[in-house]
Formats: C-alpha cells, structure tokens, sequence
C-alpha cells in the first residue's frame, strides 16, 4: 500500500498491525532504550495521523482560550485605565482574537501537513506578536508585564501542543526572539540586565521544551506497546481460528468430521425452531470398501474416500444441508426441514452420482465400481425425537440396504 503524506483517509483504514516492515521496526524500539524511541517515516505519520484528531482539539481549545483572553483583558484594561493607555493598545489587541480563531478554523479537520504546520507557526508569530505589541505600545510598566505574559503564553503551548520536536523548538524561537527584541528597545533597562532575564527565560523554556519530549516520547511508546498487543491478538485469533477449523474437518477428505457432526447435531435439535419443520437424516456406506482396500491398496482407497466425499458434498444443494465423514468409508448428512419423498431423491441422486463417477472397484464383479449403499431416516414436522435415534433409524435403513444387495436407497420404516 502506498502511502502518500497527506493521505490521511488511506492511513485512518491502513492495517498497520498487518505490515511485516512497521512491525519489525516496532519491535527494533521497543528492544532499544526509551529515550532513544523515535517514529520517523512511515510509522511515524501513522503515529501522527493516529493523534491529530486530539492534538487538533487541544490547538483549537488553546487558541479559543487565547481568544476569549484577549478580548477579556481589553475590554478589562478599556474598562480600568485611561484612554491615553488603552487607546494605543487597542490595534495590536484587536489581532489577536481573529488570528487565533483562524488557527482554530484550519485546524478544524486533516489538512496538508505543510498547510496546517505553517498556519500553526504563522499562528503563534502573530500571537505572541500581538501580546508583546500590546505591552510596548501602552509603555511604562506594561512593556515588560506584557512581554512576560507573552513568554506565559508561549510555554502553555509548548507544553501542551504535541507536536513534532522541531515545531516546539520553533516556537520558543520565536517566544525568546520577540523577548529579546523588544526587550532591547526597552527605554527603561540596562543591556546586561536584559541578557540576564533572557537566559533566565531561556533555561525555564528549555526545561519545559524538555518535559513535551518526555511526552512526546511516553506517547509514542504507548502506540508501539498499543501495536504490539493489538498484533499479538490478531495472531492468536488466527491460531484459534486455525485449530478450531482443524478439529471440525476430516483431515483426509477436507470435508467435516464427526466431531463437528455431533456439535452440528446438538445446535440443531437444541433450536427447536429449527428442527420443529422436521429434518432427515442419511447413513452412506461405501460397499465392500475392504475389498477394494486389500487389492489396490490403502493409498488407492484413499483416494477413493476423496472422491466419494466430494461427491456427496457436491449433492448437498442448500446452505442448511450438512454432511460429515463420520467414520472409516461411512458419511453422514444432515438434511434439515427435508420431507421423505425429497430426501430419498436427494439419497438416490447422491447414489446415483457415485455409480455415474464410475470410480475403480475390481472386486465388484458386476460393474467393477464403487458403489454407495443409503439408509434414510425422517423425522416428520412437529415429531420431537433425539437425533441419536434418528440416527439409528438411519442406521437400521441402511442394514437393509446392505442386506438387499447394496448400492440402494432404503427408507427407515416405523414397525417395517
Ligand atoms: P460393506 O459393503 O458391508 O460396507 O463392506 P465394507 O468392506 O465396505 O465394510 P467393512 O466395515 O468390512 O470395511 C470397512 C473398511 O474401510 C475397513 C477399513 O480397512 C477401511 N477403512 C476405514 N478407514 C479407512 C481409511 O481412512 N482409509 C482407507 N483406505 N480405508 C479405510
Ligand atoms: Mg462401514
Ligand atoms: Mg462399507
């Protein structure tokens, strides 16, 4: 599967578990030290795509939040101070509110990473921005209150964005660049005491750019260990599902055994609703198997075994029929909600399907082929007897059949 940078729809349905490639290097991180944990590449946009949709909702909260604070605090200053003070605040302020909505706007749902990184970026420029402007435009104490606020500003962002490493150190940039900038065109300090609170500023920014790698680093370790297990579950599903398929099915013919019959048995007759519309049941027995045996050999009847079951399964014409190898040359079917007069025909077609195959039977010395012999039991609609003694009814049948002459159907008749 290829995908493409910006495909986030192709990455949301992409079955990451599945991949051999991610998989080996999920277990490569995992092995290795967690500090030294990084997704690049393919498994890192899956990574990313995996936490846009809360990393968008915490960029939208926090740029709603910037906004509400804004217009609060003007309106507040407008309110408490002097126009001369206000007055000038009022053009800077104004950008803050639109800015951050327009962030929030973008952010709104998946976009071309380029789009959303630069707008984010672009973003907090014109933010931080703005805070710092509205400070050195109203002067006086205010200049450095509010270049302080801005670095307040700045630091919520850098903790709680998760964002790329490099997009973080981006904005403390910026924070600690506008600082130092407008710091420098601060009438009121000394240069050394500007450096001074800069590298104040700077080691706390650094300590918090650290703590959002922690973060960062803890999530992403989650997401492999969140890999890992969903792809142990999946492989033990399919193992279950391989050892359950193994123990229903006859390993020689491929088709099911009687383990699975007597399951099928019990699920039937325990749903009365589906067995009250009657249900019949036909015992076919391969005649003179041994003989066919003792001449050409095990592995030729064998072979025989494979076909005959084919055959019968090929009979069976409905989703709701059931047939079973249920012993050495003997198959058992199932024919649920089956009247008599269609179930000895579906009975003499299986027959007759088995002596048209023409399969090779020298020991038989009229026709010198396979041949079945059937016996059929039916349970009327509405009857409730156990499926155990419509087998033996079935059974009875095919006694007879064998006792006149084999290679026939004969029904199972109540006192016959
Ligand atoms: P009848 O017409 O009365 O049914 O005679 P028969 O020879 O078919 O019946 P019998 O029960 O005497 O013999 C069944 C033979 O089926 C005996 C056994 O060697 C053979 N058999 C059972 N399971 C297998 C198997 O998996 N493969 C092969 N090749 N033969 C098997
Ligand atoms: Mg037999
Ligand atoms: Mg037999």
């Amino acid at each position: 599967m290829n995908i493409q940078e910006t495909d986030s729809a192709a990455l949301k349905q992409y079955d990451v578990q599945n991949d051999p490639l991610i998989m080996a290097e999920v277990e490569r991180l995992l092995a290795g030290r967690t500090r030294d944990i990084r997704l690049k590449g393919k498994i890192g946009r899956v990574f990313r795509n995996r936490i846009w949709s809360q990393t968008a909702k915490i960029i939208r909260a926090w740029m709603i939040w910037v906004a509400v604070l804004g217009v609060l605090t003007l309106a507040l200053n407008f309110f408490m101070l002097p126009p001369e003070v206000t007055l000038p605040m009022l053009l800077p302020g104004s950008l803050l509110p639109p800015v951050a909505l327009g962030v929030a706007f973008v952010w709104r749902k998946p976009r071309p990473p380029w789009l959303q990184t630069s707008v984010l970026l672009a973003g907090m420029l014109l933010i931080l921005l703005s805070v710092a402007l509205v400070g050195t435009s109203a002067g006086g104490e205010f200049y450095e209150r509010h270049l302080n606020i801005m670095l307040f500003v700045a630091i919520t962002a850098i903790i709680i964005f998760a964002i790329p490493l490099s997009l973080t150190i981006t904005i403390a940039g910026i924070a600690l660049g506008l600082y130092l900038v407008f710091q420098l065109h601060n009438p009121y300090l000394e240069v050394a005491s500007i450096v001074d609170a800069t590298l104040f500023f700077a080691t706390g920014i650094i300590a918090t750019i650290a703590a959002r790698r922690t973060m960062t680093i803890l999530a992403q370790k989650t997401f492999l260990l969140e890999l890992r297990d969903r792809r142990r579950v999946s492989q033990l599903a399919e193992a279950n599902a391989r050892l359950e398929q193994l123990a229903r099915t006859d390993p020689l013919t491929g088709i099911a055994n009687r383990r699975w019959m007597m399951e099928t048995l019990e699920r039937l007759w325990s749903r009365s609703t589906e067995i009250g519309g009657g249900a019949a049941m036909l015992m076919c027995d391969i005649d003179y198997f041994k003989n066919l045996n003792d001449r050409l050999g095990h592995a030729e009847g064998d072979r025989c075994l494979i076909k005959v079951a084919g055959i019968i399964q090929s009979n069976m014409r409905r989703e709701r029929d059931h047939v079973a190898r249920y012993g050495g040359e003997e198959f058992l079917v199932v024919l649920p909600e089956m009247e008599e007069q269609e179930a000895l025909c579906v009975a003499e077609r299986i027959r007759e399907s088995i002596e048209a195959a023409a399969l090779p039977n020298p020991t038989i010395r009229a026709s010198n082929c396979i041949t079945l012999s059937i016996g059929v039991a039916v349970q009327a609609p509405g009857d409730s007897i156990l499926p155990e003694q419509l087998q033996r009814r079935a059974d009875a049948a095919l006694y007879r059949a064998k006792q006149n002459g084999r290679n026939r159907v004969e029904l199972h008749k109540l006192g016959g």
